[in-house]
């Protein structure tokens, strides 16, 4: 089989048409993937190191694909955004977040807060304040006690309406965290426009903060930063004692990563060793 692409012809190539193929059998799934109810949300505790207590949780989806088993975001994601399928995923994702968290507000653990990753169609859909507010209202969590992740590149293109959406969200008393940040390619101006809480250092300067000056110079000084606006800040990626260890003596109390626990299934999360304030 030969494809004509423009002037030139392209050799036929076994290994193309297979990927292709796959592809597209992936895409196809995808669309039934919400109905046949293959998604499944994890969650990785954020530790509170000061209280040894769990605070909440950041919410990731997993695909379990009946052929190639457990699918993590980065197979799938990009497909999902690139086929508008990440609006719906990312619906059933809010939802889900928000319903387990009440949950086990309801079992007593009512202290515990929960994070979402927010895709940039998901965040700029013009629905999103009315379904977020719906899903609230429907599952019953308080607006204090969600937090959507949205990334540095998200907030600073089409800033204005980003603005209002923001100051809309914080109207509703959720909270905003800047994910993977230092990573963007931005200033660091919009920081004072933009009313958010927390700021989340991304793993890449974690995983050689203990060798790389550079990158401990980076995660002081967004530490720093973080005190200085009276914001949150959080690690994640942390695998080590060493890491961990120098974020606390660094004053970067809040921690996320396998040193303390994977992202876990709803039903392991409140049998993890380490303590969850029960209120
Ligand atoms: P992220 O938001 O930066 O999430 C953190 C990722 O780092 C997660 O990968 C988590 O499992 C992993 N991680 C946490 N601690 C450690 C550690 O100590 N060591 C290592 N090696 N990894 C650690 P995951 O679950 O594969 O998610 C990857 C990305 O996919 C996320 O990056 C996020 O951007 C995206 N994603 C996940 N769930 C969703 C979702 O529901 N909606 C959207 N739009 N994106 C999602
Ligand atoms: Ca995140
Ligand atoms: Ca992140
Ligand atoms: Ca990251």
């Amino acid at each position: 089989a030969k494809e004509q692409t423009g002037n030139k012809y392209q050799v036929y190539s076994p290994e193309i048409e297979d990927r292709s193929l796959e592809s597209i059998q992936l895409e196809n799934d995808l669309y039934k993937a919400l109905d046949q109810n293959e998604f499944v949300l994890y969650f990785q505790p954020k530790v509170d190191t000061a209280s040894n207590t769990v605070t909440g949780a950041e919410a990731l989806v997993r695909w379990k694909h009946p052929k190639l088993g457990l699918l993590a975001p980065k197979d799938f994601i990009p497909l999902a955004e690139e086929t508008g399928l990440i609006l719906s995923i990312g619906e059933w994702v809010l939802q889900q977040a928000c319903q387990q968290t009440k949950t086990w507000h309801d079992q007593g653990y009512s202290s515990l807060g929960v994070s979402v990753n927010l895709s940039p169609q998901q965040f700029n859909q013009d629905q999103l304040i009315c379904r977020i507010k719906g899903i609230l209202e429907e599952t019953g969590l308080p607006s204090h006690s969600l937090e959507l992740e949205l990334t540095e590149n998200l907030i600073i293109h089409n800033t204005e309406k980003t603005l209002t959406t923001i100051h809309q969200l914080k109207k509703l008393g959720i909270k905003i965290s800047i994910d993977d940040f230092g990573t963007g390619y931005s200033s660091l101006g919009y920081l004072k426009d933009f009313p958010v809480d927390t700021l989340k250092i991304d793993k890449s300067f974690i995983d050689d903060i203990t060798t790389n000056p550079n990158n401990a110079a980076i995660t002081n000084t967004i530490i720093t930063l973080a005190k200085s606006l009276q914001l949150q800040v959080i690690a994640e990626g942390v695998e080590t004692k060493d890491q961990l260890d120098f974020l606390i003596e660094h004053g970067c109390t809040l921690i996320q990563g396998y040193y303390f626990s994977q992202p876990l299934e709803e039903a392991h999360f409140l049998k993890q060793p380490l303590r969850v304030i029960n209120n």
